[in-house]
């Protein structure tokens, strides 16, 4: 059952969101792509029992499901909009990403598929629009203390991924299973390490993913060489030209 003031609080949020430039939420995180990257989706805000949004079908037909919040502000709305965009122009080169993995062992595709889970950090960062906008500007105190007190803990958390990556690149999980097992509880416990692995500033950004990629490299597969190339960008420290 949905109440009249329910509803009149979701068409004066509605109509706020409708002020929103999607082209420019688009714009904004395409520096953060790789170039043949595309963005094509629809928006479907939803007022639905549950109040999370997510994104569906991110390589067929795209389309970006929003809970219609009227505490969602039109700024707090642009920002997921374009978090949700840059997800969907990861998964628009799902084919040639997959296309460069394709020879790699099976070990050293298991680490870099779970090396891409910083894909979550990548669309936190464009989503603010560069390393040097604080990404919960426009998001609920609750959500900033949140965040900064998991940043708190950013160089214990840079380790603990560094080693869950050495991990399964030495052969210290016995399938890929309990590989999945281990690193999906970095999603959320106890913190989304993921989410801010790449976020607490420019250099450490750089640092971490070119770093890995070149542990990855040196130790396991001549055909990482593609990977690196397309990180030139962060590894140069340009942030204009990330795009991964
Ligand atoms: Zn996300």
């Amino acid at each position: 059952m949905i109440y009249p003031n329910v509803l009149l609080n979701s068409a004066a949020a509605l109509k706020e969101w409708k002020k929103a430039d999607l082209a420019a939420t688009a714009r904004r995180v395409l520096p953060y792509l790789p170039a043949q990257a595309r963005i094509h989706t629809k928006l479907y805000p939803v007022i639905k029992p549950n109040k999370n949004s997510f994104v569906f079908e991110t390589s067929t037909d795209p389309a970006i499901f929003l809970y219609l919040d009227p505490e969602v502000t039109r700024e707090k709305f642009e920002n997921t909009v374009s978090h949700e965009m840059h997800h969907i122009g990861f998964a628009s080169i799902e084919t040639q990403t997959e296309a460069q993995l394709a020879g790699l062992p099976t070990i050293t595709r298991t680490t870099v598929e779970w090396i891409g889970a910083f894909g979550e950090g990548f669309a936190m960062l464009a989503a603010a629009g560069g390393p040097d906008v604080y990404p919960h500007e426009v998001s609920t105190p609750e959500e900033r203390a949140r965040w900064n007190q998991d940043m708190a803990h950013y160089n214990q958390d840079l380790r603990t991924l560094d080693q869950l990556f050495l991990d399964i690149l030495h052969g210290k999980f016995k399938n890929k299973d309990e590989v999945d097992e281990k690193a999906f509880t970095f999603f959320w416990h106890p913190r989304p390490l993921v989410h801010s692995g790449l976020q607490s500033g420019g250099d450490h950004r750089e640092a971490i993913w070119s770093r890995k990629i070149d542990r990855l490299h040196d130790e396991c597969s001549p055909a990482l060489a593609n990977l690196q190339s397309r990180c030139d960008g962060i590894e140069q420290g340009r942030t204009s030209q990330q795009r991964w």
